[in-house]
């Protein structure tokens, strides 16, 4: 274990939007180059198992503040707004001493009770409904809104810095914590010029490209998320050649829409970049904690779409880099599950502050500072709940993932945009096996040889969704292993080993 650090760290925590982790280098990127962003992992630890427990915007901000999931922070949907006045870690922090500061994209509603609190200074974007824009965006700060003048993942990094650089000025030797929230590379993807040359030569498709659906439930097919047909106009910035046929014409606007992401992305990893050495020319990266994450991942063509919802891999795997030289080994690599409700304990723990009783995080300090660790978990309770909005018509769904499998329920129910309506299309189930299937193109839900398999993880799912304070859905029957008072994969015999490993090979005696 690395000497305990007689100072307390800063904190950064630089949080972009729907920047999927395979639109990074260190992820193993085959479509772009992110090397400032890949430094935070080579000097600290990448996380290649963080998951998003809402793959959507708000929803997954709410989380990684409050360190509780969505049904307890209230931020289920992208138009239930924060009740701003509840415990987070960045309340925990500034009682403990810490000077707190966020600066950028919020997107948890706005006014009073809304707006962030918490903060020795907020300064958010706000305009296209909280969304934010990228040329000469719109901020919300105490003082009242403003127009910036220039490119949003520019200025934000300007507004973070020049915060933090004025604390040293008033000679304040607090430790400090500024978020710092790009708006990038979120829709409608508008890049800076510098950028506008990148990425022309024809962009890798990803192997899914032509996922035909064959055996995915009816609600994954509905979603309207296909770049084929539901990219808007707004999106394509362009015309298509006249002519096309429809698959040309589906390559083509994948090009477009992955051009301008990328490009986009650059930006971002300029500005990571410019943090880093602004860090180092203070004399603070050794003694910050410098985190990179994204709310949740995204759809890059993979299975033919854009956007996120699902819990489908692309979408629920977050980016998680971080770095704190002073305390945590360079090059680490960890494989154990973690989520979005996990940085709020962990983010406290590294900063030798406790954790808010409320939260439900588990801490991943001890991960990587080498020294006790919290029990590692065996796997994750998921839930989207905005349930067939009018644009993306993505279902209702929870679901449970450990090492190996994923079983989803989607209940099609719930409280959408349009709001809660009658249960308009049966519910069903998916289950994956990631370890045969790691695209997840084989829904093996109905497969007899999965049938234990099935049972066991319906059963986990049903006690880690109660033991979260969670309800099923009113559909979903009792799982025949609840229901008969069986194991059911329940975990207070916990031994240390994987969930995985307590589940029957399928097609095996089990
Ligand atoms: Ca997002």
């Amino acid at each position: 274990m690395t000497d305990q650090p007689d100072r307390r760290p800063n904190i950064v925590l630089i949080l972009t939007d729907d920047h999927a982790a395979h639109a990074v280098g260190a992820y193993g990127s085959v479509v772009n180059t992110t090397p400032r962003i890949d430094e935070i992992g080579t000097n600290g630890a990448r996380f290649d198992s963080c998951f998003v427990t809402n793959s959507l915007c708000s929803p997954s901000r709410a989380s990684i503040l409050t360190g509780t999931y969505s049904h307890v922070n209230g931020v289920t949907t992208l138009i239930t707004p924060i009740d701003a006045s509840q415990p987070t870690f960045i309340t925990q922090l500034r009682e403990a001493g810490y000077r707190t500061a966020i600066v950028g994209k919020w997107h948890m509603g706005e006014g009073a009770g809304h707006n962030p609190e918490g903060f020795d200074y907020w300064d958010v974007l706000v305009g296209s409904s909280g969304q934010g824009e990228y040329w000469s965006p719109r901020f919300l700060s105490a003082r009242g809104e403003r127009v910036e003048q220039g490119y949003a993942t520019r200025i934000i990094t300007d507004l973070a810095i020049d915060w933090v650089d004025a604390l040293a000025e008033n000679d304040d030797d607090a430790p400090w914590c500024v978020l710092i929230c790009h708006k990038a590379p979120h829709r409608p993807w508008e890049p800076e010029p510098e950028h506008a040359d990148r990425y022309t030569d024809p962009i890798p498709l990803p192997g899914t490209w032509d996922d035909d659906y064959a055996t995915r439930s009816v609600s994954a097919r509905r979603a309207a998320m296909r770049i084929a047909e539901h990219l808007s106009q707004t999106d394509l910035k362009v015309d298509p050649p006249e002519g096309l046929g429809y698959e040309e014409l589906a390559l083509w606007k994948y090009q477009r829409y992955m051009e301008d992401y990328l490009r986009c992305v650059a930006s971002v990893d300029d500005q990571v970049g410019r943090v880093i050495d602004w860090l180092r020319a203070r004399g603070d990266f050794e003694d910050t904690v410098l985190l990179y994450s994204s709310d949740q991942g995204f759809f890059l063509g993979d299975h033919g779409w854009f956007d996120k919802r699902f819990m489908y891999e692309e979408s629920l795997r977050m980016p998680l880099l971080l770095s704190y030289p002073r305390a945590v080994a360079p090059g680490q690599v960890h494989d154990g599950i973690v989520t979005n409700v996990d940085f709020a304990p962990t983010l406290l723990e590294l900063a030798g502050v406790a954790p808010h009783p409320r939260m439900q995080g588990r801490s991943f300090a001890g991960d990587v500072l080498g020294g006790p660790a919290a029990p590692p978990a065996d796997g994750m309770y998921y839930r989207y709940w905005e349930h067939d909005d009018s644009s993306h018509r993505a279902p209702a769904h929870y679901g449970y993932r450990d090492h190996r499998y994923k079983l989803i329920y989607f209940y099609n129910d719930g409280l959408g945009l349009a709001g809660t309506g009658p249960l308009t299309y049966p519910a069903e189930w998916e289950l994956y096996d990631l370890e045969a299937d790691p695209e997840e193109t084989r829904n093996v839900y109905g497969e007899p040889a999965y049938r234990q398999v099935r049972e066991e993880l319906k059963a986990r799912m049903w006690r880690e969704q109660h033991r979260l304070l969670d309800a099923s859905h009113p559909s979903q029957p009792v799982p025949e292993l609840i229901a008969a008072g069986g194991d059911g994969g329940d975990d207070s015999d916990d031994d240390g080993d994987r969930g995985a490993d307590r589940l029957g090979e399928p097609g095996g005696a089990a």
